[in-house]
């Protein structure tokens, strides 16, 4: 019997029009996962296959659970006599150890020609079971031991309790969208959630040195690593921010302080998207959370940007975010306590609904155009691969 890995892509099989573009991404992305192995990848009829060169299923199944377009994956065993007999046998061999006291056959014919109907099919390998283990029933609601069989043309394929995929979309089918990643908790999971669909991101990070520390920048390039696992790499543009900052400090009033650097944010996330073929900038904003985030203030900021702003947290209660942010691993390093630029230059009392007009006059107090031109001429890129991380920890 040849051991491997047989992988079900679920919501993908449904985009019928564009299906090869998908399946070309995610086999690309699966090499990527598993580039430092030696593997070979196959697509046969709606199931993607890998072999193995070396026992290491352990390893690839932890790398495949972050590989989005993945709905299911199984290690599978490869029968090549397709007698019922032989593959009953088969079977027998590798339950046994297996601890269980009831279970269930599901079978899957893709092979049309094949004699025996997949309900027959289950029945008959059912009963070839209870033949021969003690002890054990068939349960088909909750069953302890799944038994799938799937007869295709080639082969049958035999494998029992699945692991679950991310689900989503390959990233990079979507296209390239540029992530505002702060230290904060919210844009790690709407970064999170923005790859899930499929797009492959950049970030960008605004530091106000001095005013910001190295660690609160280390801590973006922690989350951007993190993030990483999910993007295949990621390349991470850290603006300097200082001189706007301190720019609007001195000249605009303070109760707009924050409008008036997030349209300045705006402003340059939307000049990389340009320059780096970003089509969307997606952020953590999440409506009515502070007063930069209430529908008036998100109007007054989103009006000095033509692109698309995405916004996955839009909708979610905090909870619900910080329950995101603990499963894919970024909360620990969130709350880390580094201050941001935004909290250092925190008014005493923002403006709730901030007025567009009023945002355009103050913000002709000083010459931001020249201030932003030199902001993205000298910003820094950082480049994060996944497996460079890897190593990397290995190390530690
Ligand atoms: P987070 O929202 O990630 O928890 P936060 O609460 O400190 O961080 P907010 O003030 O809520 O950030 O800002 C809303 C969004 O604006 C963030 O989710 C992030 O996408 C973006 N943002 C804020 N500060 C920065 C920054 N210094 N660099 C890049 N993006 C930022
Ligand atoms: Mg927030």
């Amino acid at each position: 019997m040849e051991k491997m890995i047989l992988i079900k892509y679920g919501e993908l099989s449904t985009k019928k029009s564009n299906i090869g573009l998908f399946l070309k991404q995610l086999k690309d992305n699966v090499s990527y996962a598993l580039k430092d192995m030696n593997v070979n990848i196959r697509f046969d009829k709606g199931r993607m296959f890998i072999n193995l060169e070396e026992d290491n299923f352990d390893e690839v199944s932890d790398r495949l659970k972050h590989v989005f377009g993945i709905h299911e994956f199984d290690v599978a065993y490869k029968v090549y006599n397709k007698d019922i007999d032989e593959i009953g046998k088969s079977v027998l061999k590798l339950v046994k150890g297996k601890e269980f006291k009831t279970f269930k056959v599901v079978t899957k014919r893709s092979d049309k020609n094949y004699p025996i109907d997949s309900m027959e099919f289950s029945r008959k390998m059912g009963g070839v079971l209870l033949k021969n283990i003690e002890g054990i029933k068939v349960d088909v609601h909750n069953p302890e031991l799944l038994v799938n069989i799937e007869i295709r043309l080639d082969a049958v394929y035999i494998y029992f309790n699945s692991e679950m995929g991310l689900g989503g979309y390959p990233v990079g089918v979507a296209g390239k969208g540029l992530l505002m990643l702060s230290g904060g908790i919210d844009s790690p999971v709407a970064g999170y959630m923005a790859i899930k669909r499929g797009v492959k991101l950049e970030c960008v990070y605004f530091e106000s040195p001095p005013h910001t520390s190295l660690e609160a920048k280390n801590k973006v390039i922690e989350l951007a690593k993190k993030l990483a696992v999910y993007n295949n790499d990621i390349k991470l543009h850290v603006i300097k921010f200082t001189d706007i900052q301190e720019s609007i400090y001195k000249n605009c009033p303070h109760e707009y302080l924050i409008t008036i650097m997030r349209r300045m944010m705006y402003r340059i996330s939307e000049r990389i998207c340009r320059n780096n073929n970003c089509k969307i900038i997606v952020n953590g904003e999440s409506i009515g959370q502070v007063a930069s985030q209430t529908l008036t203030s998100m109007a007054t900021i989103n009006e000095v940007v033509k692109i698309p702003v995405i916004r996955p947290l839009a909708c979610f209660d905090k909870l619900e975010i910080i329950d995101i942010a603990e499963k894919i691993d970024t909360y620990e390093t969130s709350i880390l306590p580094y201050e941001d630029c935004c909290t250092i230059f925190v008014p005493e009392h923002p403006v709730i609904n901030p007025e567009v007009t009023l945002a355009r006059e103050y913000e002709q107090a000083f010459d931001f155009e020249t201030l932003i031109n030199e902001a993205i001429n000298n910003h820094e890129i950082i480049k994060i691969s996944e497996l460079e991380n890897k190593e990397i920890n290995d190390l530690l």
